[in-house]
């Protein structure tokens, strides 16, 4: 699959467009409108950047290729027409997910496969709105992704498992290590281990069991692991934890909110990004 058509130019899409054009396929981005479409150049530029910080193989050559690969428009019509694959990364919502493949259904060639890059939507709740199901899955990718470079593919029951594999082998070929999800899961692989790992350590916080640093202390020693719980908390930022513990129906992970919010967000600790969170960096 050479041609390529990123749904939604925000942090993801911007990322997966990049990421696709700098391994060579041929990119068009379609975002709603054209002032939106100018700020492009300027995330080209500061994805380079971070290319050029963190991959040996970023050269000039290579950045300004990959820029000049991509292809940017709001008519949604010309952006798909001649697609191989679509992936779409439109804001989290089920109905502007369904509405945004339902218009693509409609334009896109018979050939197209598409994908959904959707964090917490099934794709079995989307799959129907596009008209051609067995074509349609979700290709996950994580936030930064030429560095946290894992792609969960996961399709719904009814997905034509050759589309499967093309898309598993479209993400091997843009430099991702590819998570085959076997079967429809909330949270795919990595969610699935890593919600309810953090969400355990918050609880022994909250309850006074043990201080953070006494938890990190536990699961490195005696795991080997790299980093404890509260590191990946400072890794991961403060505000989507908030976010996931704030509307818990749990009321221990509501305390846990209150507590990130007080003492971590509004003193500006926001985790590794600004210099201090849990620890102090
Ligand atoms: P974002 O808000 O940064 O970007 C969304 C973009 O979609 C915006 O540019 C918006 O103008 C555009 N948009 C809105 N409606 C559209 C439409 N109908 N057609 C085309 N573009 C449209 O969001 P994001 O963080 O990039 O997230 C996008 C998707 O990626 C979500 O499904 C999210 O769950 C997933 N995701 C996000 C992350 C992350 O860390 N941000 C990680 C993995 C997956």
């Amino acid at each position: 699959m050479q041609k390529v058509t990123v749904l939604g130019s925000g942090v993801l899409g911007s990322q997966i467009a990049f990421q696709s054009a700098f391994h060579g396929k041929d990119v068009v981005v379609r975002d709603l409108d054209d002032a939106i479409l100018v700020q492009l150049p300027a995330r080209w530029e500061y994805l380079a950047a971070q290319y050029r910080r963190d991959l040996p193989d970023a050269s000039e050559e290579k950045l300004a290729a990959a820029v000049a690969r991509i292809r940017v428009t709001s008519d949604l019509a010309d952006a798909v027409g001649d697609a191989d694959l679509v992936i779409e990364a439109v804001p989290e919502v089920l109905d502007v997910k369904r509405d945004t493949w339902a218009a693509v259904g409609g334009v896109a060639p018979e050939r197209t496969i598409f994908a959904t890059n959707s964090s917490t939507l099934l794709p079995s709740a989307i799959a129907d709105a596009t008209g051609r199901p067995e074509r349609f899955l979700a290709l996950h990718f994580a936030n930064t992704i030429w560095r946290q470079n894992t792609a969960e593919v996961m399709g719904h029951p009814g997905t034509d498992p050759a589309c499967f594999d093309a898309v598993a082998t479209f993400a091997d070929e843009i430099g991702m290590v590819v998570i085959p999800v076997l079967k429809e899961q909330p949270g795919y692989v990595l969610n699935s281990l890593l919600v309810p790992f953090l969400t355990a350590a918050s609880t022994l916080f909250v309850r006074g069991v043990a201080d953070v640093p006494t938890i990190d202390l536990t699961w490195r020693k005696a795991t080997g692991a790299p980093l404890g719980p509260f590191q990946i908390y400072d890794v991961i930022g403060m505000q989507t934890p908030y976010q996931l513990s704030r509307t818990s129906p749990d009321p221990e992970q509501r305390e846990f909110a209150a507590i990130l919010k007080r003492d971590y967000i509004d003193q500006g600790k926001l985790g590794v990004a600004s210099g201090q969170g849990f620890y102090d960096y």
